[in-house]
């Protein structure tokens, strides 16, 4: 980058560290030109990809809906907030890892029962029963055998 105090094209990188744990790297930089130091950060880009609704609307990724909807299927469950907490990580992180601008709501479906499942069966057969509006009782049973097969 050019450097801040007289534009030079060259900077030289004098020392480099992790912070904020790992997540971040702190660069100090000498200009070549007239050795001025200053100090740099580097972070990852985390943007959300953008979802893609049923009717192929588009909106921007909403941390607070994929709370509202796993807190709903865990609703009066013995899972700790702790535990929530990771999972809403872990499919925040499976949405980056994707490398997409925009993924399909029914991706995030999958990556949330994926989720509930891990955490808690009866979560799991509540949230799946309405986002896969299972036809009847048929097919509600078979999921629950499947749950008991694993
Ligand atoms: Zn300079």
């Amino acid at each position: 980058m050019f450097c801040p105090f007289c534009d030079a094209q060259d900077t030289k990188v004098i020392d480099s560290r992790l912070v904020a744990g790992g997540e971040q790297i702190r660069r100090r930089r000498q200009c070549i030109e007239c050795s001025e130091r200053y100090t740099t950060f580097e972070v990852a880009e985390l943007v959300m990809p953008k979802i893609i609704k049923r009717d192929q609307t588009r909106e921007p990724f909403n941390e607070d809906k994929l709370t509202s909807g796993l807190a709903r299927a865990l609703e009066k469950r013995p899972v700790s907030i702790e535990d929530i907490d990771k999972a809403i990580s872990k499919i925040k992180s499976e949405l980056r890892a994707t490398g997409e601008r925009e993924v399909s709501s029914e991706l995030i479906g999958e990556l949330i029962m994926n989720a509930l499942k891990k955490l808690d069966k009866v979560a799991y057969v509540r949230f799946a029963s309405v986002y896969r509006s299972f036809e009847d009782v048929k097919e509600f049973g078979e999921e629950i055998a499947k749950l008991s097969d694993e």
